[in-house]
């Protein structure tokens, strides 16, 4: 017999979960998209959307999911031939120096492997090497979702200061915006782009970019500039068109007024506080049922380098799979599947999962996943240290206290 009838609960990293009042907001006719209501929507949704990215300069949206805005990025910032430095720790970080080689982009990349963080000593290295001054942006993610590692920003930035040297730095925090600490003008972040799938809780459909008045003097002579791509309309815009190069995404844009009230009311360090607990909660249920040399893991040993709303793991002998498979069917509950951990189709990427706990998630759901996670293992046999819910409540309890 199945228990997954009730409310599902998808635990992947994008789409996160949806608040009921963005999705209500979302219920109504569309408005004039040439005048009124629109234009102040539009210009009030930039405002904020820079609150919650810490910065005074620059915003601009694209109708497009996270991958369209690596490519938005590239073709403001580079002409054929320019060289990009891409910081890789997991699969994200690669997806983004691959469209950058794609378009022509000669592009370098130091590999972190899927375990570690980016090492600033050696951007520091290869920016001294750089003599030339040829490379004009270094990219990093933030949080690489494949991996979970979360990368250390200041860091970046201070190697970039010690090197002496012009690149921009460009970062992606699709997956961190609204989960995990980002300040990008104290940070000294040149551009910064997102999505509205994850942290900030609204449907897939719309792409953020985050650009300093340096960046956009940086990308004016760049000939990889293509009509719907530039950037210039969207963060300059005259008309209420020019904010989305066309019709507006009327609907995704009152859901993301939403969001981003709900994100004011409950306060930005208070959203990543409650993303830091909740992590903390899901790890201390990791490590009662890894106790024992049981054969399953966090992927990030370091817990101030993993990432607040997704955790990476294993659970070897391909259990992570069956693991999924059992709480899809039986509890409600759908986990995301390991991401650039082995290869696909082999084996091996059957012992790998993701849970995510980004944007709009709170004790129950998150003690919901762990306690159904445990109630997996049990059912179907796989080896695990007991407690594991036990531990993740003591907790929660101790962040209420
Ligand atoms: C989700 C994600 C992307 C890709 O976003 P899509 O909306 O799936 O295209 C890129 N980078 C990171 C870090 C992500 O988490």
């Amino acid at each position: 017999m199945s228990l997954a009838n009730g409310r599902t609960y998808l635990a992947i990293p994008g789409p996160s979960a949806m608040p009921d009042r963005v999705l209500r907001a979302m219920h109504r006719a569309a408005p004039n998209i040439y005048e009124g209501e629109i234009e102040v929507l539009a210009a009030d949704l930039v405002r904020d959307l820079k609150k919650v990215a810490l910065t005074q300069y620059h915003c601009g949206i694209y109708i497009s999911n996270g991958h369209g805005l690596w490519e938005a990025v590239n073709t403001n910032l580079f002409s054929r031939g320019d060289t990009a430095l891409v910081m890789a720790t997991g699969r994200f970080g690669h997806g983004w120096a691959d469209y950058a080689r794609r378009m022509g982009i000669n592009v370098e990349v130091l590999d972190f492997g899927l375990k570690a963080p980016a090492d600033a000593g050696q951007l520091e290295a290869a920016l001294r090497a750089d003599t030339d001054h040829k490379i004009k942006a270094v990219f990093v993610t933030h949080m690489d979702t494949a991996t979970s590692i979360r990368n250390d920003i200041p860091a970046m930035r201070a190697a970039i200061d010690a090197a002496g040297h012009p690149a921009l730095l460009a970062v992606d925090c699709i997956a961190s915006l609204a989960c995990d600490e980002f300040r990008m003008d104290d940070w000294g972040v040149d551009i910064m782009i997102s999505a509205s799938q994850k942290g900030l809780m609204v449907p897939p459909g719309l792409g953020f970019l985050f650009a300093s008045d340096k960046a956009v003097e940086a990308g004016k002579s760049a000939d990889l500039r293509t009509p719907y791509w530039d950037w210039t309309p969207r963060l300059f815009p005259k008309f209420v068109y020019e904010y989305f190069g066309g019709t507006s995404p009327t609907h995704h844009m009152f859901g993301l007024r939403e969001s981003l009230d709900m994100i004011a009311e409950e306060g930005l360090e208070n959203v990543w506080a409650r993303h830091a607990a909740l992590s903390e909660a899901l790890w201390a249920a990791f490590d009662a049922w890894s106790a024992g040399g049981h054969d399953i893991a966090l992927n990030v040993a370091d817990p101030s380098l993993r990432s607040h709303s997704v955790t990476a793991a294993r659970f070897g002998g391909g259990n992570a799979q069956r693991l999924r498979k059992w709480l899809e069917n039986e509890a409600g509950v759908t986990l995301g599947i390991g991401l650039g951990m082995a290869e696909p189709g082999t084996p091996e990427i059957d012992s790998f999962l993701r849970v995510a706990h980004m944007g709009h998630v709170n004790t129950h759901m998150v003690l919901g996943v762990i306690a159904s996670m445990e109630a997996g293992l049990q059912a179907l046999d796989i080896p695990h240290g007991t407690g594991g819910v036990a531990a993740a409540a003591a907790v929660i309890a101790r962040h209420s206290r």
